[in-house]
């Protein structure tokens, strides 16, 4: 169908837009980010600076709607900038990524009430968090959870340890998924969501050691007698916790698939441009076959990632269900991630195990990919599922 004149002076403005946001956004890159990732990477330390930059920027509120102060970006614009992000240090964009899943929760599950309430400080960056779904005995097969809520009062009481939360020491507010009826059948009837702010009885557990996504907090969170009052139980309505989980984790998955995209595409830069300067034999290394094959492999991955992420970030934008396209793109692009980054370590033999040299960091990076927002063998049987049920015989 074609579109009307106004409807495409409309898209010719948003295009313009984007291009204004996404030039900005290299520019912080250029200018806040890639100067001291390497050093902050290395030592683990928050990106304090960073973060302030964000705030002014905006980016804590991209994807919340406009009059609640957010920016109000088109979840495909908002893919694109974290594809740059990553391309340039993957620990940032996670420090959006689980608040923005939190703010999606809220905008397209909460009550108008508390989209009034949090949505707006959320915006700022003021109040900042994540999501904390997983806990030591299940983090895949979420309706196993066992912290549960129990009405007391005029309040919920809540026990139990969620862990590896992303944000969990830096911020103060959590999309928490607890059980409000552990005994229900089936068991998804009985969990619920709140917003739980740090306060008496939710503590920092432990702050956790990893492989790589450095300078981001990952924590072991505890609620011992935590008291949340029902204002903040998500949606108002017990029962809807992990109706509003799933709503977020479309979210994450192209967040998820984004950031592939962008590890991918840093790793081919690498590539690239190592394989041009490194000599054996009395030629550059890219005039072997055998790494010709390897980059073109790599750019041709990148390509396809790039297409599938802007594919689901399309159907999320237009608000479709989005499960089938948004598990091809998590898959695919951080598969890509890692096969990308293994092959640009081996391009740049002896020093691609070297810490002076941005690959071995994507090599670090890329594994997480693979299994945060739903493992990639889970995100296999979603898009076997959904293919049968498009084609029943
Ligand atoms: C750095 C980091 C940050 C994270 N951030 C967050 C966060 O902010 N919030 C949060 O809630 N969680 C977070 N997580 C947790 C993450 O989402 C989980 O680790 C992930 O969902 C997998 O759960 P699990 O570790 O319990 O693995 P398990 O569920 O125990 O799975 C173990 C293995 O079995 C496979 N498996 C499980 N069930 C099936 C099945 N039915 N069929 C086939 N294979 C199966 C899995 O694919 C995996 O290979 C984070 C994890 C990490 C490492």
């Amino acid at each position: 169908m074609a579109l009307t004149a106004d409807e495409a002076h409309a898209a010719e403005e948003t295009q313009e837009q984007e291009r204004m946001i996404l030039e900005s956004i290299d520019r912080f890159l250029e200018r806040e980010v890639a100067p001291h990732a390497m050093r902050l990477e290395h030592e683990d330390i928050y990106p304090e600076d960073i973060v302030a930059a964000m705030k002014e920027l905006g980016l804590f509120g991209a994807i919340i709607p406009e009059e609640y102060g957010g920016l109000g970006l088109r979840p495909s614009t908002y893919a694109k900038i974290i594809e740059r992000i990553s391309r340039v240090w993957m620990s940032v964009s996670g420090i959006i990524n689980s608040h923005l899943i939190m703010a999606h929760i809220v905008n397209k599950t909460g009550t108008e009430a508390q989209r009034q309430k949090f949505l707006p400080r959320f915006a700022t960056g003021e109040v900042r968090g994540g999501l904390a779904l997983t806990e030591p005995d299940c983090g895949t097969d979420l309706q196993a959870i066992r912290t549960a809520a129990r009405r007391d009062g005029n309040d919920y009481v809540v026990n139990g340890t969620k862990t590896w939360i992303s944000n969990g020491i830096h911020g103060s507010c959590f999309a928490l998924l607890v059980k409000t009826d552990p005994e229900a059948e089936p068991r998804h009837a009985g969990m619920s969501m709140f917003l739980a702010e740090k306060g008496d009885g939710f503590r920092v557990g432990r702050k956790l050691e990893k492989l790589g996504y450095k300078g981001l907090d990952s924590a072991e969170l505890v609620f011992e007698d935590y008291r949340v009052p029902p204002e903040n139980l998500i949606g108002g309505e017990e029962g809807q916790g992990m109706r509003s989980a799933i709503t977020g984790l479309e979210l994450g998955r192209v967040n998820v698939a984004a950031r592939g995209v962008g590890v991918a595409q840093a790793a081919l830069d690498e590539a690239v441009k190592y394989s041009q300067q490194r000599s054996t034999f009395g030629k550059p290394i890219y005039r072997h076959q055998a790494i010709a094959l390897k980059l073109a492999d790599m750019v041709t991955r990148v390509h396809a990632a790039r297409l599938l992420t802007e594919q689901a970030a399309n159907a999320l934008d237009r608000g479709e269900r989005s499960d089938f396209e948004a598990g091809m793109a998590k898959l695919f692009a951080t598969e890509a991630a890692l096969e990308n980054a293994t092959e640009a370590m081996r391009i740049h033999g002896g020093y691609g195990y070297s810490k002076e040299f941005l690959v071995e960091r994507l090599y670090r990076d890329a594994p997480l990919l693979c299994i945060g927002e739903g493992t990639n063998e889970i995100q296999r049987i979603i898009i076997a599922k959904r293919l049968i049920e498009q084609n029943p015989v």
